[in-house]
Order: structure tokens, then C-alpha cells, then sequence
């Protein structure tokens, strides 16, 4: 596992992002995280815990629990571990703008193959049986198991930090008072 390009990519001394780590294998518990970001464009970061860093996929519409709607899920660099923690403000540079998390908890992985794997989430808003299939080159569809958990209600209208309750739109008004 590298995070190469995950420095790459970044000033960490100025974004103050979490250090380009790779964690040493642990017994235990998978973590999982969404962050909901707004960059550029804004859009959801899908990240699962795996050999020590986190896989992460960007999901511009951020994920759903209804089976009928698969959503696009660009698979993008691994990010370290500590990332999970990260909310705040990414200041101006790659990715800049503000982060929430969204969701978290843990996972489990069912079963891995190279085009696609199944998971199963323990989230506070994410929860049951996800599909993950790789169509394209980086992209990726993310569909929710027609499980008990599965929904037609849009997932994405509770839009608190599952950390600090707070909304990203908060933190998108500190990050424009800092940058003008
Ligand atoms: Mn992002």
C-alpha cells in the first residue's frame, strides 16, 4: 500500500490533512467513513479501511439505500488511517473547501473480487449490504442489497456531521470568511 500520491498531491504542512502513514495491520474491526465535501464541485467521499490505509471512492451524488438507483463512484487515491477523523477546513490547494463527517462505523468485507466486492455496513446512516462494481477504468458503482435496511427515502437529507452535528454549509461560511 503506498500514499504516494496522496502527497503527491498535497502541501500537508499547509493543508494540515492527516501525515502520509501507512498503518501497521491490526487485529480487529474494519472502520468505514463518508465525508461530505465541498470542493469544486461538491460531492461525497466513500472510504473503507483496508491494509492499513483507507480505499476511498468520491460519489458525486453521495450514496443511496434505495436498490434501484446505483450510484457513480470514482475510485481515487488511498488516504491514510487518520483520515477518518478528518473534518475541517482544507484550505486553498488541492481538494480545498470544508469537510463533515458524514457517516462512520465499521464494515465488514463479505467478499472480494478484483472487478467488484460486497460489504457490509454498520454506519449511523449507512447500514446493511453494499455492492461495489468496477465497470470502467476508475469507475465504480456503489448499490445498496435489497436488505431490510433498503429504502426509497433519500439518505442524503440527514446532512449532520455524525461527529460535531454540524452542517457542512457551516463550515462552507467559516471557510469563505478565512479566504476573503
Ligand atoms: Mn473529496
Amino acid at each position: 500500500m503506498s500514499l504516494k500520491a496522496y502527497k503527491q498531491k498535497r502541501n500537508l504542512k499547509k493543508s494540515k490533512e492527516p501525515a502520509a502513514i501507512v498503518r501497521k495491520k491490526r487485529a480487529g474491526v474494519l472502520r468505514f467513513v463518508v465525508q461530505k465535501h465541498a470542493a469544486t464541485r461538491l460531492h461525497y467521499d466513500f472510504r473503507l479501511e483496508m491494509d492499513g490505509v483507507l480505499k476511498s471512492w468520491a460519489i458525486p451524488k453521495g450514496p443511496s439505500m434505495n436498490p434501484k438507483e446505483k450510484r457513480l463512484a470514482v475510485h481515487v487515491e488511498d488516504h491514510p488511517y487518520e483520515y477518518k477523523d478528518f473534518e475541517g477546513i482544507i484550505p486553498e490547494g488541492y481538494g480545498a473547501g470544508a469537510v463533515i463527517i458524514w457517516d462512520e462505523g465499521t464494515y465488514t468485507l463479505d467478499e472480494q473480487k478484483k472487478k467488484s466486492f460486497h460489504v457490509t455496513l454498520k454506519g449511523k446512516k449507512l447500514k446493511g449490504g453494499f455492492a461495489l462494481v468496477n465497470f470502467r477504468e476508475d469507475q465504480w458503482l456503489l448499490i445498496k442489497s435489497n436488505d431490510r435496511y433498503a429504502t426509497t427515502e433519500d439518505v442524503t437529507k440527514k446532512d449532520r456531521s455524525v461527529v460535531s452535528k454540524r452542517r457542512l454549509e457551516t463550515l462552507v461560511k467559516e471557510f469563505k470568511k478565512k479566504s476573503d
